[in-house]
């Protein structure tokens, strides 16, 4: 563990109840303790904590997250890649530093910047200083060696002085030139920006957020999940991300860019300008940004940084200002350094892109596994060059925290320069009718109930079979191959049927037989080609055959929140038959409820689950879709393979005190092997007890309650065990 130990006191506090201190000090602890569990998981398959407990250190940290997101760390289990560590790269040492820039927020910077270079270089009134301005990319420096024209190394900037060495992360960018085409010196630092483009960030950021849900969907129905999936803040972070796996093969997948823009340790000068060698780059197979500009004097480089401030936002990557570097290397070689800081360039910096609005509205989006998000509903604003007329909210407790309402005027922000936020309100500006924003309770796309779990951000939708935001994902689910497995019903496919709005429901897809004609008339799907003459019919064919499945699978392809196929098995050994599953969730729905009691009682199921499954069957609507399935599908009873004349089969069974001869666990699972309901609370119901030693107050209700109680040696018979 760690050093940064968690304060047991803080740990027991109430989210709500957190000042920004102990916020700042649980946050860095749950950094520290996740961090030494993911790498218990991942890297040593060790873990020393039940997924459960793992998640509820996730979730508080990002409930604090939600509520105080000024004080999310760099290190944020929220932001990190999985296992992926600083100490997976060697480092590798650059030939020069790589330097950082002074930097100029207004004219009277830049013009001082000229006044210092003349003074240094004593320069005459007369002489012109000309610079090569190019934009300043949000994204990540990089360091290329290149030895004979061969690219043999490459490394992030780190420290200025040494950097990670990514060189196989970088061969999967194709700007990046493996040979540089003759003539060439023969070894070359090369200095460039890897980032990713505005709308390839804005995609990869939506396909990471859906990564990200999917995960946490997958975790909570109790399956193996890969590492946490990291959700950039801005291109940059995307980037740097991108480029820093341990695994290059999912570097490759990410759109990356590369500009070069400068140089290193050379074996010969090869230009004796800046812009000439911006040239060479050409030359040799680089991308150069075609931004960039030769500046002829002081007044033409004032000029070019407003032209592209008021360019910045049609440009397809986010900058954030420009640098200006003096066009002759000899006079760059004579001004040298102060520090890590070139005499010879400046970066100016664009102000941060600030407006105020009035928030006309706040919407609720569905997402596809039934997260409820709030959007705010703006008075269109330039923010920056840009109009902005929503952002997101993130959650509602995120809303509270703020104080949002409706009719405030709020200051907005473009983070990193694409996605908009809401920073504040202006409270002297609230209307006075204006009230606390109340977060619906029903789903804005289907009208179900949504629920909050205790200790999450997030409200889900609970009418998973009827909710048209999360249809496609559940039909997907619901035909995959360990649920119903029907063949040739996959992603693409169900998108299509209900794009031609054919099935909208699990029942709908058993009753696409009438609608063969129609589907035979798309486009692939027998309309042309004779090779796909066949696709409907098996289609067809894959469905019928799915007509009678097992329970279980039955149960798993419903797609209930939490119920993945361990539980779904779980249950269809315990009710067996998918009328008395039904008649028992519905009984319960009812809270105390002997079924209720029955149902979290049941190994491996627990209250939490139970709550889950019930909220489900509280939806009236699940319950139609349910029925509606049912009648176009016989889930096959579930029969428990026993022996013959085993005295545990259809048996209810409770284990308590301590065994001698096996574990708790094992014992129970040989029950079950058996056929026996294994279950952890006594009740009339109760066929056997088995009593271990030091049993207690179970032993005593069996006792009360006439119950045939077994000994360890005497169950270990019966069942055969010796
Ligand atoms: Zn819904």
């Amino acid at each position: 563990m760690s050093d940064q130990a968690s304060d047991p006191g803080l740990r027991a506090r109430q989210v709500d109840a957190l000042t920004d201190e102990e916020a700042q000090a649980e946050l860095a602890a749950l950094a520290a303790e996740i961090a030494h569990h993911d790498e218990r998981y991942h890297r040593l398959d060790a873990p020393e904590i039940s997924d459960a407990d793992y998640d509820s250190l996730v979730r508080r940290n990002r409930a604090i997250e939600a509520r105080f997101p000024e004080l999310v760390r760099d290190d944020s289990p929220s932001r990190r890649v999985g296992a992926e560590t600083a100490e997976g790269f060697s480092k590798l040492r650059h030939g020069v530093p790589m330097l950082s820039l002074d930097n100029a927020f207004a004219d009277a910077d830049f013009l001082e910047f000229c006044a210092s270079i003349r003074r240094f270089l004593r320069l005459e009134a007369t002489e012109t200083l000309a610079f090569m301005g190019e934009p300043k990319i949000d994204g990540l420096s990089i360091n290329l060696t290149y030895e004979d024209g061969i690219f043999v190394r490459g490394a992030t900037r780190g420290d200025g002085t040494e950097g990670e060495d990514v060189t196989r992360n970088l061969l999967t960018l194709a700007d990046l030139p493996r040979q540089l085409t003759a003539p060439f010196p023969a070894r070359i630092e090369i200095r460039g920006e890897v980032f990713m483009d505005k709308a390839d960030f804005l995609q990869f950021r939506a396909q990471q957020e859906r990564a990200a849900e999917e995960r946490d969907e997958r975790r909570a129905r109790g399956e193996k999940v890969g590492p946490a999936v990291t959700i950039p803040a801005n291109p940059r972070n995307a980037a740097a991300g991108s480029l820093r796996q341990l695994d290059p093969a999912i570097t490759a997948q990410r759109p990356l860019k590369l500009f070069a823009y400068a140089m290193g340790d050379a074996s010969e000068q090869p230009a004796e300008t800046h812009e000439g060698w911006l040239q060479r780059l050409r030359d040799w197979g680089f991308t150069v940004n075609p931004v960039s500009e030769l500046l002829a004097d002081e007044e033409a480089a004032l000029g070019f940084q407003k032209r592209m401030a008021e360019q910045r936002a049609g440009l397809s990557y986010d900058i954030d200002g420009v640098v200006y570097k003096l066009n002759r290397l000899d006079w760059q070689r004579r001004l040298g350094f102060v520090g890590r800081a070139p005499r010879w360039a400046i970066a100016w910096k664009f102000p941060a892109e600030q407006a105020t609005t009035v928030l006309l509205g706040i919407d609720i989006q569905v997402g596809r596994t039934g997260a409820l998000t709030p959007r705010a509903v703006m008075q269109p604003v330039s923010v920056g060059g840009v109009m902005v007329s929503h952002a997101s909210l993130h959650n509602e407790d995120e809303i509270a925290r703020k104080d949002v309402r409706i009719g405030d005027t709020v200051i907005l922000q473009r983070a990193g320069d694409v996605i908009p936020q809401i920073l504040g309100v202006v409270t002297e500006k609230r209307p006075e009718d204006a009230q606390p924003f109340a977060f619906p309770d029903r789903c804005p796309a289907c009208g179900s109930h949504a629920v909050r779990p205790p200790g999450e951000v997030v409200k889900r939708c609970t009418g998973g079979l009827v909710c048209p935001a999360q249809t496609v994902e559940r039909l997907i689910h619901f035909a995959r191959r360990n649920a119903m497995d029907i063949e040739g019903l996959g992603a693409e496919n169900v998108q299509k049927l209900f794009d031609e709005g054919l099935v909208k429901s699990p029942a709908d897809i058993f009753r696409l037989a009438r609608h063969a004609d129609t589907m035979r008339s798309w486009e692939g799907w027998g309309a042309r080609s004779k090779k796909d003459a066949k696709k409907v019919a098996n289609l067809l064919a894959a469905i019928e055959a799915r007509r009678s499945v097992p329970f279980e699978r039955f149960i798993f392809a419903l797609g209930i929140r939490r119920i993945g196929e361990a539980n779904a098995k779980l249950l269809a050994r315990h009710y067996h038959s998918f009328p008395a599953w039904r008649a028992k969730m519905l009984a319960a729905t009812t809270i105390g409820s002997e079924a209720r009691e029955e149902l979290g009682s049941i190994q491996g199921i627990g209250p939490a689950i139970a709550t889950e499954l019930a909220e489900f069957f509280v939806e009236p609507r699940n319950l139609a879709a349910l029925d509606d399935l049912a009648g176009e599908v016989t889930p096959q009873e579930t029969v428990v393979v026993a022996a013959e004349g085993n005295p545990f089969a259809g048996k209810t069974v409770v284990f308590t005190g301590s065994l001698q001869t096996m574990s708790r666990d094992e014992a129970e699972a040989q029950a079950e092997r058996l056929g026996a309901k294994v279950t952890k609370s006594v009740s009339k119901k109760t066929d056997f007890v088995i009593v271990g030693a030091d049993a207690g107050s179970k032993a005593t209700k069996a006792a009360e309650l006439g119950l045939r109680v077994l000994t360890e040696a005497e169950w270990r018979g019966m069942a055969g065990l010796g």
